[in-house]
Order: structure tokens, then sequence, then C-alpha cells
């Protein structure tokens, strides 16, 4: 329609075939589905196993330039590709998306089931609860923190004996070490099964946690992969500064209960029917900002051999993307076979020096009228980000999402600057305003770039040191001169080195809205040392996490949340001013 409708009108005026219809159509078997209600069900993870020997299709990631307020529409990228794969190419594929957080908590408008034709529905659904992993991420959290509040009190109160004999309680009697608490022993040093056997020393070191956690092992499954996470998770340190983890609090089997379905990934439809897995919803900031890598595993092999798995990683390829490669694809073992870069003519001239744009206020005339000499500049942006797709060993389309104001000059130089920088290929979408038909081009693209071979590459070994990581990640990726430690950090580093965490990936905080740590600078900046704030570190989940200048890690609610504006329908259960 002309004009397009709103994101909401749209998604409404579509009906999803009923949930069971999709999950035949991909040869899911029956008992293979959980239904939640009809239109959304999870998958249970018996699935990797049945189809194991089933060889995986092509790997796509979609990322996108450094955003701007003005946005740039991975999400509908992801969503157009697929439509356009499925339903106009006859290519099996799937879409593997996050769940949106709600914009903690409704401060901001929109969610992230992509917008106009090309949306996952029922978007209301997408948006709110899902399937509930939220709320089981919510309880496991009031868990570990009531443990850890118990456990203060206690240890406050009770001797080390007396711990002891909680810990290690007698059955008929008898004292007995659990298989963990025996791990635990042998890393200290104590290979003593009989608990009566401990001396006055070996009962304090065993009672004050005295852990390894690097040396637990990884464990290949979902759910036994989740359960040893959990349980390396790192609550505290010991009075002798030694890291105390979920496992020690005793809490990683109840941790475990309270997420055995969030591991499993919700499948969903687009508007054009095509299957779709939403799952986890991490931040791009303190987390890596892809979903999860169980959704694409399980997406790989349902879409066989010739079909393409396309998942999206969150803000700017220099951070969503390096994440996407240096972590996830280090920890899945997957190796992506192309990357599509999302550009919008809009978001370049900002970065070629076009003007703020505020919430609410009409947009500059720069962002309506033809402006070439903005669109060049910006390119800069567009440039450097296809580099750093390269430094991967992965090839590169551009996917110029088309806005209504975009002109065709406009829109051949961002391509032909595009193809003149390295990539594989640039083509126009409008997906948007004409669905899964208006990425078709973007479709073949994607066919013909990802049967070529790559030469896939991480951009740094584990083994190097943190400091090390991280000055690699902020010259070669952002392009800063050099870093610079704070106190703190130094500290941190020295704490985590002695520790044993030094050999785990690095998740940068930065900010999302600029290549450099000052979101004001826009296109390219160089000339910059960034500044390392604090480093902290997410054990359970597997990396490190630099704070980068003044970056938030949860940044409060605007003077005006959109909370205001949202209400229900008592009659008609309709929900108002979501989207
Ligand atoms: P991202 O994934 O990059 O955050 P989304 O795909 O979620 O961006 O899109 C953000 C918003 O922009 C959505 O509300 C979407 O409807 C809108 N949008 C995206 N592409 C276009 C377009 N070509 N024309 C108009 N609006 C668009």
């Amino acid at each position: 329609l002309s004009p397009v409708p709103s994101d909401i009108e749209i998604s409404r005026a579509q009906t999803p075939k009923p949930i069971s219809q999709l999950a035949q159509e991909i040869g899911l078997l029956p008992e293979e589905l959980e239904a939640y209600g009809n239109t959304k069900a999870k998958v249970h993870l018996s699935l990797l196993n049945r189809l194991q020997h089933q060889p995986n299709g092509k790997y796509v990631l979609v990322a996108g330039i450094t955003p701007t307020p003005l946005g740039e529409g991975k999400s509908t990228v992801t969503i157009g590709l697929v439509q356009a794969l499925s339903a106009h190419l006859k290519l099996n594929s799937f879409a593997c998306l996050r769940q949106p957080s709600q914009g903690p908590t409704f401060g901001v408008k929109g969610g992230a089931a992509g917008g106009g034709y090309a949306q996952v529905i029922p978007m209301e659904e997408f948006n709110l609860h899902l399937t509930g992993d939220i709320h089981a991420i919510t309880a496991a959290n009031n868990l570990v923190a009531a443990a850890i509040d118990a456990r203060i009190l206690h240890e406050a109160t009770q001797s080390d004996r007396a711990l002891y004999s909680r810990l290690v309680p007698s059955v008929n009697g008898v004292r007995c070490f659990s298989p963990i608490q025996m791990a635990r022993l042998q890393r200290l040093g104590i290979n003593k099964s009989d608990p009566s056997d401990l001396t006055p020393e070996e009962i304090r070191a065993f009672v004050r946690l005295d852990l390894d956690p690097e040396k637990v092992t990884w464990q290949r499954d979902g759910l036994g992969d989740m359960r040893a996470r959990l349980g390396r998770m790192v609550v505290g340190s010991s009075r002798n500064g030694q890291p105390i983890t979920a496992d020690d609090l005793g809490v990683t089997g109840a941790l475990a209960v309270l997420m055995k379905d969030a591991i499993k990934p919700t499948l969903m439809q687009t508007l054009e029917g095509t299957p779709v897995f939403v799952h986890a919803g991490p931040f791009a900031n303190i987390a890596h900002g892809n979903s999860s890598v169980l959704a694409d595993k399980l997406a790989l092999k349902l879409v066989g051999e010739e079909g393409y798995v396309v998942t999206e990683a969150g803000f700017g390829a220099d951070i969503g993307m390096e994440k996407f490669f240096n972590i996830k694809c280090r920890t899945s073992g997957l190796t992506p076979d192309v990357v599509v870069l999302v550009a919008t003519v809009r978001a370049l001239k900002m970065h070629g020096g076009g003007p703020n744009v505020t919430a609410g206020v009409p947009l500059p005339k720069e962002y309506i009228n033809e402006n070439l000499q903005l669109v060049a500049d910006g390119c800069s942006n567009l440039k450097k980000q296809i580099q750093i797709t390269h430094l991967f060993g992965v090839p590169v389309i551009v996917a110029l999402n088309v806005f209504k104001t975009d002109t065709q000059a406009e829109i051949d130089m961002v391509c032909r600057i595009a193809e003149a920088s390295g990539a594989s290929a640039a083509v126009q979408c409008h997906h948007w305003s004409r669905g899964g038909r208006g990425s078709v081009e973007l479709a073949h693209a994607v066919k013909k770039v990802a049967s070529q071979k790559n030469h896939f590459q991480f951009l740094y070994n584990l083994q190097d040191s943190i400091v090390e990581k991280i000055r690699t990640i902020a010259q070669k990726v952002y392009g800063a001169d050099d870093i610079e430690l704070s106190p703190e950090a130094q500290a941190k580093i020295d704490y985590y080195n002695q520790q044993g965490f030094s050999a785990l990936p690095i998740c940068m905080a930065k900010t999302h809205l600029s290549l450099s740590h000052m979101p004001e600078k826009k296109g390219v900046p160089t000339g910059f040392i960034l500044p390392i704030r604090d480093i902290r570190a997410s054990i359970g989940a597997g990396f490190i996490y630099p704070l980068v200048g003044t970056m938030s890690t949860m940044p409060g609610l605007p003077t005006r949340p959109c909370f205001y504006d949202i209400d229900l329908d008592p009659v008609t259960e309709e929900i108002k001013g979501l989207f």
C-alpha cells in the first residue's frame, strides 16, 4: 500500500498461520514442538541430535554502519532478506533474531520486530513477554541474590566447621562429597574422598571456596553447557580474593531448573509466513549483542545444505559483528559465509556532517533533499566498516535500505563507492515498502557470494594478554592510536590475571554512536586514544568486558519515557502506544 501503513497496522492486518503448520512445513516432528498459543512455540533441543548428520546451510550475518538516531534498519533487512529467499527464490531460509528488551523499561519507542512489510508477527507478542524467557532470567537473578544474602548472613554467624556440616550433609550418618565438591577439592590439591579425613585447614579452604573456575569443562549440548556456565558465574570474592561462583553457593541445579525452558528457541514467522527463531536478548554493550548459538545451530540444520540462515548482530559492525566473530563464532565453531552490511542514505549523510536530529522535531532539509556531498563524505564510515569485515576474511555485500526521501543519484553513489571499497556487491533494498519482493536482488547477491569460499579468521588469540586483546580491537577495528588504562582498569586486569581469567575473549562496552568513544564524532574519527575506564568480567557467559570512556551500562530513563503513551483498551484488549 502507498503510503505504507504503520508497523502495527501491517502486523495486525496479517493472520499468522498456525504455528503447528509452520513447524510441519519446516520438518519438525510434533513431539519436538511446545506450543505457546497458536503463534509461537518452543523447539526441543533434541532436534540437534536428530539432525546431527544433516549438513549446515549457508550462514549469513547482517551488520550495519555506525548507527545514528535516523535508524538503519538491520532487522527489516534481515526479515526482508529471508522473505525474499524463502517466498520468492523458493530457498529454505530462517531468520534468527534477539528478543527485544522493552527499552529498559519502555524508555524508548520501538521494538526489534522489523518494520513496514518486513516484520515478525504478531509483533506485540514478539515485543512483549514472548514465551517468558526474560521472566525466567529475572527469577534466576532473584535466586542468586537470595542465596548470596543467606550465605553472608550464615557465614557471619557460623564457624567453618558448622558451615562444612551444612555443605557436606550426612545421609544415614555417612558424610559424602558430591561430584562437584570432589572436583573442587581436587582443584585445591586435596585428594581425599572421605569428608571426615579433612584437616581443619582443608576444611577452611573448602569453605572459603578456593576454586579455579577456568578449568571447568565446557559441555557441548545445550542444557549441559547452560548448567556449566550458570555454575561458573562469579557472584563475588572470598576474603582472600578468590572468585565465588554459583556452584559454590550451591544454586546451580536450581538455576538450571528455572532456566530449562528459556534455553529452547522460540519459533515465530514473518509476514510472509517464513520461519524465525527468536532467542536470547543480550545487549551489544555489556554483552555480545547477538541471538543464541543454539538458535543458529538448529536453524542451520533445519534449512539443510542448500538453505540460508540469516542472523543479526546489534549496533554497528565495529561492535556487534566484531563480537559475533571473536566471541560467538569462537564459541560455536560456526563459520559465516557472508556479511550483509546495512546502510541508509540518511545515516550516511549524518556521518558526512549532516545536522543532529531531535525526536519529535521535523527532519532537517539535508535529510529530505538530495545532497551528494554529504553522502560522499559519509561513505567514509561505510568504507571503514567494509574494511573491518575484511579483517575477518569474510566477503561483504552492502544492502542500501531505501527510504522514500532517497534520490536515484544518492543511491547510485552509495552503491558505486561500496563496490569501489571492496564490497562484493552493493544493492538497493525496498523490503520496507514492498516486502520480500523488494529484496530479491539482495537475495540473489547473497546466494552468489555465499557460495564462494572465504578465509575466515579471528582478530586475536585468546592467549594474548588482556591488554593486547583490547589494544588489537581498539587499533584495528576502531582506528585508535592506542589505549589508555585507568588505574582501576589496570588493577582489575591484575586481579583477573591472578584469578585465571586472562584467556577469555573481550567484549567491549563502547558507545555505538561512533567508531570512537566519543558519540558525537561521526564518520571515521582518527587521532584518538581509547580510554578504558574499568574492566568487568562475565565468567559464566565467558568474556571480559572493558568499559570504554563514559559508557553507561544501564542508562536511566529520559524525562518523558514512552510508558506514558502505553495503554490497553479494556474492552477490545487492544494495546495502544507501544509502536
Ligand atoms: P535496526 O535493526 O537497525 O535497529 P530496524 O530494522 O528495527 O532497525 O528499523 C528501525 C525502524 O525504522 C523501524 O520502525 C522500521 O519500521 C523503520 N524503517 C526501517 N527501514 C525503513 C525504510 N526503508 N523506510 C521507512 N522506515 C524504515
